[in-house]
């Protein structure tokens, strides 16, 4: 797999016995072979780390992978964002300092410019950059102060979302998704005054965003919310399926014990059974030996006594 040909692979040993022996396996030639986090394959080789099960790195795998990607890309889209914005902010910021000589600057060579300009054909008293300096210079101290403000306060919004999405952490995901909403009614309201490609391609940006969290992070409960996004990724989880094997397995002998001691028992009932019947065969036996050595006395009595009673 990808990811662990670039991190290598994630071997741990856990501190329970019989999940060790469900991530373990012993090769006749290299010894132990630890089974991968990430990829599921057996590495030879001593475990990286060791601990108890529970606390196993969470490792991404599959679909995660993936998800961490489009989130990365989202992320490096909201660091431009933030960078550009805060180039702006600055750059307002500094012509409120330098508004005296940006616009003594503006009046002197403004007309120089223009000749020159209308020389190689073109008119730039139209040109939307000298407009939006023009415009500038008869905005209020207060107002460009505003505007550097809301353009700084953007960037560090976009720089926040662009570090949660990067982290792929659950609260940046939130701040992501609730940040980027509140901007959407706005950019609805753009777009209906006047479609533009850049407006219509931040607006499908951030409607993507928007929808991709939701639906496959799961938020506000969404497909049923956290629970089922962790659910899902204990499904994936390689260690996960290990508790869950050995615990299989110790069922299983649990069960068999059972069966083994259910068997000893009725062995021991049989043999008390046995001997009790050969018990009863001896005390048979003794009591016919005992009843037969009346008979032997009798017997032997009555031979002694016949010759007397032939003798007499
Ligand atoms: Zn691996």
């Amino acid at each position: 797999m990808l990811a662990c040909g670039r991190s290598g692979h994630v071997t741990y040993a856990p501190a329970e016995a019989d999940v060790r022996h469900q991530l373990s396996a012993r090769t006749a030639e290299s010894g132990d072979a630890w089974r991968c986090l990430r990829c599921g394959t057996f590495v030879t080789g001593e475990p990286q780390l060791t601990g108890p099960a529970a606390q196993a790195p969470a490792v991404r795998r599959g679909q995660e992978i993936r998800s961490a990607l489009i989130l990365r890309v989202f992320a490096v889209e909201r660091f431009v964002r933030a960078l550009v914005a805060g180039v702006l902010a600055f750059a307002v910021w500094r012509f409120e300092y330098s508004r005296q000589s940006v616009a003594a600057a503006f009046q002197r060579d403004l007309p120089a410019l223009r000749s020159l300009f209308h020389q190689l054909g073109f008119n730039i008293s139209n040109s939307k950059l000298v407009g939006l300096i023009h415009h500038a210079l008869t905005l209020s101290p207060t107002t460009i102060k505003l505007v550097a403000g809301g353009l700084a306060g953007y960037a560090v919004i976009e720089l926040v979302e662009g570090v949660g999405l990067w982290l792929t952490r659950r609260w940046g995901e939130y701040f992501a998704m609730v940040a980027t909403s509140l901007g959407l009614p706005y950019e609805i309201y753009d777009l209906a005054s006047k479609v533009t490609v850049t407006r219509a391609l931040f607006f499908v940006i951030n409607l993507a965003l928007v929808l991709y969290l939701v639906l496959t992070k799961r938020l506000f409960g969404v497909r049923g919310g956290k629970h089922a996004y962790e659910a899902r990724l204990r499904s994936e989880s390689v260690m996960e399926a290990a508790i869950e094997a050995s615990a299989a397995d110790r069922a299983e002998a649990a069960e068999t014990e059972q069966n083994a001691a259910a068997e000893t028992h009725q062995n021991a009932v049989a043999e008390t059974e046995q001997n009790a019947v050969a018990g009863a065969g001896q005390n048979a036996a003794a009591e016919t030996g005992q009843n037969t050595a009346p008979d032997l006395a009798r017997a032997t009595a009555e031979a002694d006594t016949a010759p007397r009673a032939r003798g007499s």
